[in-house]
């Protein structure tokens, strides 16, 4: 069953003599539960395709339409509930507030939805996580690969049908990177989580169901992984 589509997305940045064409009439289709991994040379428009992809920004032109709603009719509000309850953003770089402990940093979707986590569910990713001696601990107080995990339980404590990750083991060493790597393939094959995946490792994209190849701008090419 296709979980994303997206038609014509092109996305420009800028106008006149400095407009930047960061993607270019992308077709793509999604089906739920698929692990993908995208590459492509830094610059090429990765980042990009995954910010319009989770409702971060919009695109210039094209539909995106996740879990069959079209997410370019959504006002700002319901653009922000979209952001909190179907998709799940990791980054290379936490995003974490400083100011909240890690308890309320894991909480803050639900929160700001003003409801409660299923305490079952928050407590199986922090044991998954081992977080479990950690929640009273502020983001500064954690090891790189720590804030890694708080940034992950973030991101899946609403379950989010689609994961999408932007490099998330870009500044990790080899544990923790592996460590991440096998969450994400956890959420995949245990809860079906879809999953995209940026990564320059060409080791861990053969780990992905399929790699897309991003270059200036468009589909290179987009290939099913030999098991
Ligand atoms: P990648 O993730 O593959 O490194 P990006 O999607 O970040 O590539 O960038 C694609 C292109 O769009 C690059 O030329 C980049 O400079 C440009 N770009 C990205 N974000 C912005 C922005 N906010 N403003 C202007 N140009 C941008
Ligand atoms: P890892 O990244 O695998 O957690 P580290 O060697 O970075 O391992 O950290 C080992 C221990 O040191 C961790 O339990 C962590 O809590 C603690 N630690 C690491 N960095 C800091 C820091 N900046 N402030 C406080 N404790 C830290």
């Amino acid at each position: 069953m296709e979980i994303l589509r997206c038609e014509h997305l092109t996305k420009t940045y800028g106008s006149g003599e400095t407009i930047v064409t960061a993607l270019h009439e992308v077709n793509l289709s999604v089906q739920r539960g698929e692990f993908v991994a995208i590459m492509g040379p830094s610059g090429s428009g990765k980042s990009t395709l995954l910010h319009m992809l989770g409702g971060v920004d919009r695109p210039t032109r094209g539909t995106i339409s996740i879990e069959n709603q079209d997410i370019s009719k959504l006002n700002e509000e319901q653009l922000a509930i979209f952001r909190r309850r179907k998709v799940g953003l990791i980054y290379q770089f936490y995003n974490l507030i400083p100011t909240l402990d890690v308890n309320k940093n894991i909480r803050l979707p639900l929160l700001l939805d003003g409801r409660d986590p299923d305490d079952e569910q928050f407590k199986e990713i922090i044991r998954t996580l081992g977080l479990e001696n950690r929640l009273k601990h502020l983001p500064n107080q954690l090891s790189g690969g720590q804030q890694q995990r708080v940034a992950i339980a973030r991101s899946l404590i609403y379950r989010p049908a689609i994961i999408l990750a932007d490099e998330p083991t870009g500044n990790l060493d080899k544990k923790n990177t592996e460590e991440t790597i096998e969450l994400l393939k956890l959420s995949n094959q245990k809860f079906n989580q879809t999953v995209l995946l940026i990564t320059h490792d060409e080791k861990i994209a053969l780990e992905a169901d399929r790699i897309i190849q991003i270059e200036d701008g468009i589909i290179a090419s987009d290939e099913a992984v030999r098991k």
